[in-house]
């Protein structure tokens, strides 16, 4: 499978996914922009950075990951199903392909320390984790309301060096703590480096971070080539928050289109139901996060809170990639209630003996919805395993005895 030169669904030279993407940053921040936009492609590309990379993706995080005949589900849904087990990586989710590949980025750029935004937490983890491992200083702003919220991945960030700073700003969450993290990129432009932990924000962000988790299509390739004889699924689940871990999965299927991509957001209590983070659809084009993408907002576009039982999932927007697959078509976007996605985490940890994560448990609630038939084959991207959501599946116990 060859990328193709011109695809209709990659990043344009000047940063665009059709209308969408771009950098729609403050002047102040541009600089630091165009640092990275100017450097990214030809540092990533060095054979020296893929070598370091790849060597610390399998010594380091535990690649490749498995992909796993998963027998009883399959049964169930009277289907072949496929689970590729980002769950396994260190720290136990997708995210550190991308901060390893950052830091590997930074140190090239000179930079001596690290600042992040973390929402549920687990970016930070998966940022403070490569800062300990290089021995750079960290600094990850998050939210208040969510220090209180997710107090294991504080400690475990404390635990591994890094400063961990409240924003006490607007609703202290997620999008108040991205707004400090770049407010503090601008006042150290020189020797900082921003580690975004989703495809979100100004390009080059999201296509860098679709590079470093494309290792997650590059792999499936060539595991199913091995276990089935084809290298191409019929279908792709995966969940998106901000998308990276969906990014990472269909990047190298977005120009066979006989490989259906389907993305699970998260309905929270219902789409209409006012708590939701149901982006697509609920969601309209404007610019969130230095990029034009489609996000949820109100009449005269101020940002909408979003809900999901999911903290991942949590996220007003999605990247500005996702918007133009859901756009043109390419992916299809299911809406997942938390509901469903006890069911489906619930489901997986008894067929299966594997605990998902909330985020990923809206993936698996998409096998239900998609009719495949019992000659196809389905991936699911298994973004995260689900000890730090235990607290969360334990108060729904009974409902499952
Ligand atoms: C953060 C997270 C997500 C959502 O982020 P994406 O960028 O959409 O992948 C999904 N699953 C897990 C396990 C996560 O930790």
């Amino acid at each position: 499978m060859t990328i193709a030169a011109t695809s209709p669904y990659r990043v344009d030279a000047t940063g665009y996914y059709g209308p969408f993407g771009g950098a729609y940053v403050p002047e102040m921040l541009y600089p630091n922009v165009e640092e990275l936009r100017d450097n990214y492609l030809r540092i990533i590309q060095e054979p020296e950075f893929q070598r370091e990379f790849t060597q610390l993706l399998t010594d380091y995080v535990g690649r490749p990951t498995p992909l796993f005949l998963a027998r009883r589900l399959s049964a169930h849904y009277g289907t072949t199903i496929y689970l590729k087990r980002e769950d396994l990586c260190h720290t136990g989710a997708h995210k550190v392909n991308n901060t390893i590949g950052q830091i590997l980025v930074a140190k090239r750029l000179g930079k001596k320390r690290i600042v992040a935004e973390t929402g549920a937490g687990q970016h930070g983890v998966a940022t403070a984790t490569v800062c300990a491992l290089m021995g750079l200083e960290c600094i990850v702003y998050m939210g208040e309301i969510d220090i209180e919220r997710q107090k294991p991945n504080v400690d475990r960030m404390r635990m591994l060096g890094a400063k961990v700073v409240p924003a006490t700003s607007g609703s202290k969450t997620l999008k108040d703590a991205t707004n400090e993290a770049m407010r503090h990129w601008i006042s150290n432009p020189t020797d900082t480096h921003y580690i975004i932990g989703s495809v979100v924000g100004p390009h080059p962000y999201p296509d860098m971070v679709a590079r470093f988790q494309s290792v997650i299509s590059a792999e499936t390739i060539s595991q199913l080539l091995h276990q089935t004889g084809r290298g191409t699924p019929d279908f792709m689940l995966a969940c998106v928050g901000g998308g990276s871990n969906a990014a990472g999965a269909f990047y190298h299927y977005l120009d066979e289109p006989s490989v259906r991509l389907v993305a699970a957001e998260a309905a929270g209590k219902g789409v209409n139901t006012g708590h939701s983070a149901a982006t697509t659809a609920l969601g309209k084009p404007g610019i969130l996060h230095g990029a034009s993408t489609i996000l949820m907002q109100t009449a005269d576009g101020q940002v909408t809170e979003p809900y999901s039982i999911s903290a991942g999932l949590d996220y007003p927007g999605i990247g500005p990639q996702h918007a133009h697959l859901f756009a043109t078509g390419r992916a299809e976007f299911l809406s997942i209630t938390d509901k469903q996605a006890l069911d489906a985490g619930f489901q997986l940890s008894r067929l299966e003996g594997i605990i998902p994560a909330l985020e990923t448990a809206h993936a698996l609630a998409c096998l239900p919805l998609i009719g495949a038939k019992p000659d196809e084959v389905v991936v699911v991207c298994l973004s995260g395993r689900g000890d730090k959501d235990l607290a969360t599946y334990t108060k729904h116990l009974e409902e499952y005895a």
